[in-house]
C-alpha cells in the first residue's frame, strides 16, 4: 500500500501557503498561478491553520459575499482541519475524504506541515498502483 509520504515525493513542490492576513483575492490568485485547488495558512511552528479551497470562493460568492479585495483570508477560512501523516496510506486518506467530503488534505510531521495531497493527487497513485498490480498478476497466470 503505497504512503503518502511517497505521493509527496513523486509530486515535488512545497505546499501554498499564504499569509493569514491575505486578502481572500490575493489568495484566488495565488489558486490560480499555482494551479491548485487550495491555500493554506500555516502557524509559526508550521502548523496548520487554515485551508481556503475552490469550494469555499464558490460558496462565498453564491451566498453573496463577494468584496474579495478586502475580506481577509483569516475570516473565511476552515479552521478546524483533518490532517493525515506522512506514514499513511493513499486509501486511509482517500476514505477520510470520501467521508468527510473534501479534496485536499495536509499531510503534518512533528506537528509541521510538510505537504499536501489532493484527491487528484491520491487517485493518480491510485491508478499507478493498480497498473501495478494487474502487472504483477498478469506475469504470475502466465509463469
Ligand atoms: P474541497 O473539496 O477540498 O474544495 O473542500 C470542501 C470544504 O471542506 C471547504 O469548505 C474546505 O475549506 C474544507 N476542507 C478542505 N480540506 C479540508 C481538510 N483537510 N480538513 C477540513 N476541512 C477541509
Amino acid at each position: 500500500m503505497m504512503q503518502l509520504k511517497e505521493v509527496l515525493k513523486n509530486k515535488g513542490g512545497e505546499p501554498v501557503v499564504v499569509p493569514e492576513a491575505s486578502t481572500v483575492a490575493s489568495a484566488i490568485r495565488t489558486m490560480n498561478a499555482k494551479r491548485v485547488g487550495s491555500v493554506m495558512v500555516q502557524g509559526p511552528g508550521g502548523e496548520p491553520m487554515g485551508i481556503l479551497t475552490e469550494r469555499d470562493m464558490i460558496r462565498l460568492y453564491a451566498d453573496g459575499e463577494s468584496d474579495f479585495e478586502t475580506m481577509l483570508v483569516k475570516d473565511w477560512m476552515t479552521t478546524n482541519i483533518y490532517v493525515c501523516k506522512p506514514g499513511d496510506t493513499v486509501g486511509e486518506a482517500l476514505t477520510v475524504m470520501t467521508a468527510k467530503r473534501f479534496r485536499h488534505i495536509p499531510v503534518v510531521e512533528d506537528g509541521r506541515m510538510v505537504g499536501v495531497v489532493s484527491i487528484g493527487d491520491l487517485v493518480k497513485a491510485k491508478l499507478e498502483e493498480t497498473a501495478v498490480e494487474a502487472q504483477a498478476l498478469r506475469e504470475y497466470i502466465n509463469s
